[in-house]
């Protein structure tokens, strides 16, 4: 008999679980298809999330709505999964020079930036609201909690799987009301939503050996994490195109940093999709009217998939408007 569902999902980094967490805690029935490509953005991230970014020190897109309940997301799928995947770190910020400290002096100044920093000293500034992902935990701990209750199955889509009859999308043997999909770059390779303006922009990260011990995240150019006893994980590197450009700028900038020899354990490497506003592009395709997409999160995907998640499914379930910013339909004109 063939089973029916709500949802399937396809695609399963973090856009694909943060839907399927918020399908589950909604009681929804869904199946995960995902082909377990080794080089998904989701399994090189170091899964920071951090209020302030880039060169400008601003503070991020949406900052106030993305982070309201974002750690409560996190702690909310720990309970389930049984294991911890969020860390609450503070960053640490050392200034490259005195410029760099008059910036952040004139961001002080700024109310909206008092709860996110947490201390400015002569050396470096300290923000908070901040910590980590252990993204690929996050990652393989949902796909076995799903794969035990039989809402998992590795699977490769390929265009002759689907076939769109009375503007509804129909997959192959699954038999749902709605597809979503959540391929990060690799949804170019899929002729639905050939039109969607992504770009590739590649990196890598490292997970190396330390004796250094370390409460905090150190962002000087790159980040160091001490995600684990004797493991750092260090990152990253940006790169547009998805060509695999190397590592070892990031192995030089660390150990000039910690001032230590590092011992590589291993290389990870992903392409991110991004947007041309770098914001993510979330929606209904425009003439299947079952067919949805989580895309475009760039290199703030731990961040900014449970409010995407969040928003389509307000949209499809109840109705509700997407956010603008976010919405696909703003390239259309
Ligand atoms: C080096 C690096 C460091 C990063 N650091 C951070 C960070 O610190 N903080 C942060 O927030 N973000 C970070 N990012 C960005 C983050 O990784 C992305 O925003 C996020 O992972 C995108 O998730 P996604 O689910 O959209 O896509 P992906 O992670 O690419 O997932 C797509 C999924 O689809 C599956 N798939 C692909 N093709 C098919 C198919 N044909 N059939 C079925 N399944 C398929 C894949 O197996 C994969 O699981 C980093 C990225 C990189 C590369």
């Amino acid at each position: 008999m063939v089973k029916k569902y709500d949802y399937v999902i396809i695609g399963q980094g973090v856009a694909g679980s943060a839907m399927a967490w918020k399908l589950y805690f909604k009681k929804k029935s869904f199946i995960i298809l995902d082909s377990e490509i080794k080089n998904s953005a989701s399994n090189a991230a170091l899964g920071i999330y951090n209020p302030i970014t880039g060169r400008r020190k601003a503070l991020t897109w949406n900052v106030i709505k993305l982070f309201k309940n974002l750690e409560d997301f996190y702690k909310r799928v720990e309970d389930y999964i049984g294991t911890k995947i969020l860390f609450k770190k503070k960053i640490y910020r050392p200034f490259k020079d005195h410029s760099d400290f008059n910036d952040w002096s004139v961001r002080l100044s700024n109310k909206k930036f008092h709860s996110f920093i947490k201390e400015l000293n002569n050396d470096m500034v300290i923000t908070g609201k901040s910590g980590y992902v252990d993204v690929r935990k996050y990652i393989n701990e949902t796909r076995k909690y799903f794969k035990t209750r039989d809402r998992y199955i590795k699977y490769k889509l390929n265009d002759k799987d689907l076939s769109v009859v009375n503007n509804k999308i129909k997959l192959k043997e699954f038999d749902s009301k709605n597809v979503i999909m959540c391929l990060g770059i690799n949804q170019k390779k899929i002729k639905c939503f050939d039109d969607l303006e992504i770009k590739e922009v590649s990196g890598s990260s490292i997970l190396t050996e330390s004796n250094i011990s370390m409460n905090h995240i150190l962002n000087k150019k790159i980040s160091i994490i001490n995600s684990s006893k004797n493991t750092y994980h260090i990152g990253s590197t940006y790169h547009n195109g998805s060509e695999n450009t190397g590592y070892n700028k990031i192995i030089d900038q660390a150990e000039n940093i910690l001032n230590e020899k590092l011992k590589l354990k291993e290389v990870l490497f992903g392409i991110r999709s991004a947007s041309k506003d770098r914001r993510p592009i979330v929606g209904r395709h425009h003439n299947i009217s079952n067919l949805f997409l989580i895309n475009g999160l760039g290199s703030k995907g731990v961040s900014q998939s449970p409010y995407s998640a969040k928003q389509l499914l307000d949209y499809i379930e109840n109705n509700k408007e997407l956010d603008r910013e976010i919405n696909i339909k703003r390239f259309k004109t």
